[in-house]
């Protein structure tokens, strides 16, 4: 035991207290800010998290939230003797850590039986990711296994590199950006053994198959696969190594980043599908390369119009790669076919209508693809277990100078979690208090409600308002959407265009963009597009030929029941809506934690710390808001009988067995352990601690755990 020391208080009695567990350079500024002395300052806020990141003291807590600060650079902090140290160790007794939040996550689910979430926020390039690994790898590496589970553990592990690969790309913000967002169930039998897990994926961004920003990069797999993959690969593939050769890797004119080893990117990929028991490599190979053909695949028009084909060979290379019928797809990438009156009726594409049908098609391949990967690694991890932990890593709130159908999804994304955060957070903790009939002053927050109201309502949300413009025979294009969404929503205090600016603008919108004022700040999107990526729609005649196709991962892809199908599919931001709605109900039925990881500094570098930066970032993860309702808060409530069952030890007057009312019996433990009015108050059903004392709390915790 940890807490052998013991202090004598004025009163005579004995208390337990740490012993050394904390050193003076872990206490740099303060290690929660509940501590804070000057707790709604911002400034003090920041600076304490600039003290403690100077310090290379990345992470500090407020209250069970755990805040977190990009280093750029690997910190000694992640090596097994660190689990060791941080394993069933409570919270406020040695430094603050993700290992620590991964430990008590885990007992608390341990002892309480309730499904446990981590739910891991922050913009692009803050340390989401990292943090979701390093909780992945502590549950991997520390919790109790069975020989049996050997297996289990490395293909929890090994799902990473192969996600990656294909759902990561070089971006502006990050190196290593997911594109993807990912939530994933690790599933523990009674004993507290990891015995399974399943991912859910969320939103590729599949515009970034053909298309990159300057300075961007398209998925790693394609330069990995360049890079990496052996002669006869390539040969098998008809592919060379240099990426400028590829019409879909040389958009964002980036082939290489100083960051990445794309070379030993592919041999940890190609290490992982053999762990996780990949059987068809080499189709999915062929999947990769034919998407790099196609990139290449182009067209030609005719004096009459007529678009045809004009690179032969890559097509031949194609259909191999793809296992489909040449002259199907050259027909399928230059025609579509149309049913009037019960006839089907032939007619050519233009040149662009060629190119775009090529364009869904990769994007149509790649995406599925990427889906069917996740079914595959959870095929290699499934197994029910009795309790679960969920990890969230998703997409954090994107502003960039263009923001199309990709960015709103996100943002609105980001709008959910943050009703999540407050109905978790700060309404039910409010609640709460006024059930337990506990004095308390109500703290003041945004309710972000009415902003996911404005994307998603049924009928009158821009989500409706883009799927019925989408369906509008005739007509119908990105500006009257726009012009839709103006008729529609344009009273709303969170909506404006440049028609409707009248004051409540700083910029000047173009007549392609709206403007949504957003919890975290305002955002112009660009219609453009809107409409296109929402339908994601795939000529029938393309869908036809890959239907055929005699690679089974594509074969999979595409189902034959697709065709036959006559109901509408959904549409992509509805899809994308629906699978948030499902997505918010299982994390709410679920003890939330959270991680908020904060950017230092736009240039990826270590020991800059950007306070504006920061700043804006403590805004919108509304840390401030938080802390205050923290520090009015309670942040340990236990039901008396719980209680009492717990310490009754400590006190001569409650052991072996009390006998009077719960609550009486609650005061006098209290009472004799010396603790003051302040320090605690006590509800109708339970007792509740005054998150200020939480540590001398936490002290009594450990030693009777
Ligand atoms: P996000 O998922 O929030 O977009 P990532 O987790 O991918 O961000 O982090 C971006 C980069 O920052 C990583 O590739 C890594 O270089 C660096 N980084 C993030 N967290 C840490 C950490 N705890 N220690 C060291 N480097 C980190
Ligand atoms: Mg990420």
């Amino acid at each position: 035991m940890r807490y052998q020391a013991r202090e004598v208080g004025v009163d005579g009695r004995v208390r337990l207290v740490l012993e050394g567990a904390l050193t003076a350079r872990d206490r740099v500024g303060v290690q929660d800010f509940v501590l804070l002395e000057n707790f709604n300052s911002e400034a003090a806020f920041i600076e304490n998290l600039r003290r403690r990141f100077t310090e290379n003291l990345i992470y500090t807590y407020m209250g069970s939230v755990l805040v977190s600060v990009n280093p750029y650079k690997d910190l000694e902090i992640y090596s097994p003797q660190h689990m060791e140290r941080y394993r069933g160790v409570s919270y406020y007794e040695i430094s603050p850590h993700i290992y620590a939040l991964s430990d008590n996550t885990y007992r608390a689910m341990k002892t309480s039986r309730r499904d446990q979430c981590i739910l891991i926020s922050g913009e692009s390039g803050a340390g989401k990711t990292e943090a979701s690994k390093k909780i992945l790898l502590y549950y991997a590496v520390s919790c109790p296994a069975h020989q049996r589970m050997a297996s289990l553990r490395d293909c929890l592990l090994q799902s990473t590199p192969v996600l990656e690969a294909f759902g990561n790309a070089k971006t502006l913000r990050n190196d290593n950006s997911s594109r993807f967002g990912k939530y994933m169930d690790i599933q523990f039998d009674f004993r507290g053994v990891p015995v399974g897990a399943h991912i859910l994926n969320y939103l590729l961004e599949k515009s970034r198959v053909v298309h990159q920003n300057h300075g961007e990069r398209n998925y790693h797999v394609f330069y990995q696969l360049l890079e990496g993959g052996t002669e006869e690969q390539l040969l098998h593939l008809h592919l060379d190594r240099n990426p400028q050769k590829y019409l879909y890797l040389v958009k964002g004119n980036c082939p290489r980043v100083s960051s990445m080893n794309d070379k030993n990117g592919w041999k940890a990929l190609v290490k992982a599908l053999s762990v996780i028991g990949f059987t068809e490599g080499e189709e999915l190979l062929d999947v990769i390369g034919s998407v790099l053909h196609l990139g290449n695949t182009q067209f030609g028009e005719e004096e009459d119009g007529q678009t045809y084909v004009t690179t032969e060979m890559e097509l031949k290379t194609l259909t191999q790669l793809l296992g489909v019928d040449g002259a199907a797809l050259t027909e399928a990438l230059t025609h579509k076919k149309l049913t009037a009156n019960g006839e089907e009726m032939i007619s050519p594409l233009t040149f662009e209508q060629a190119g775009a049908a090529r364009d869904a098609l990769a994007q149509a391949v790649y995406g599925r693809t990427f889906t069917w990967l996740v079914e595959k690694i959870n095929q290699s991890l499934a197994l029910d277990g009795s309790s679960v932990i969920g990890l969230l890593d998703i997409y954090g709130f994107e502003v960039f100078q263009h923001n199309s159908f990709e960015q709103f999804c996100i943002n609105y994304c980001s709008e959910k979690l943050q009703q999540l955060f407050i109905e978790l957070t700060l309404r039910s903790e409010q609640e709460e208090y006024e059930t337990e009939g506990v004095a308390w002053e109500p703290v003041q927050y945004f309710d972000n409600k009415v902003i996911c109201d404005l994307i998603e309502e049924k009928h009158k949300g821009i989500i409706s308002i883009l799927d019925e413009e989408c369906v509008r025979p005739g007509e119908a294009c990105d500006l009257s959407f726009l012009e839709k969404l103006e008729d529609t929503l344009g009273g709303h205090a969170h909506f404006v265009t440049h028609k409707l600016a009248n004051g409540k603008t700083r910029r000047v919108l173009g007549r392609e963009e709206f403007r949504l004022l957003h919890y975290a700040g305002e955002v112009n999107y660009t219609v453009t597009g809107f409409l296109d990526k929402n339908n994601d729609t795939l000529y029938r005649s393309l869908k036809e030929v890959m239907c055929q196709s005699t690679n089974h991962i594509v074969e999979h892809c595409f189902r034959r029941g697709e065709l036959v199908d006559q109901k509408r599919p959904e549409m992509a931001a509805t899809q994308f809506k629906n699978s948030l709605t499902k997505l918010m109900e299982t994390l709410m039925s679920k003890e939330p934690s959270y991680v908020r990881c904060i950017k230092p500094n736009d240039a990826k570098q270590p020991g800059r710390f950007d306070e504006v930066l920061v700043r804006h970032q403590v805004k919108y993860l509304g840390l401030m808001e938080n802390l205050r309702v923290r520090r009015a808060g309670f942040a340990y409530r236990r039901h008396f009988e719980a209680f009492l069952q717990r310490y009754k030890p400590l006190c001569p007057e409650t052991w072996p067995v009390w006998q009077g009312e719960l609550a009486e019996g609650v005061s006098t433990l209290v009472q004799y352990l010396g603790y003051k009015p302040e320090e605690y108050k006590m509800g109708r059903y339970l007792v509740l601690m005054n998150t200020l004392y939480q540590r001398r709390w936490a002290v009594i915790q450990a030693a009777w755990r």
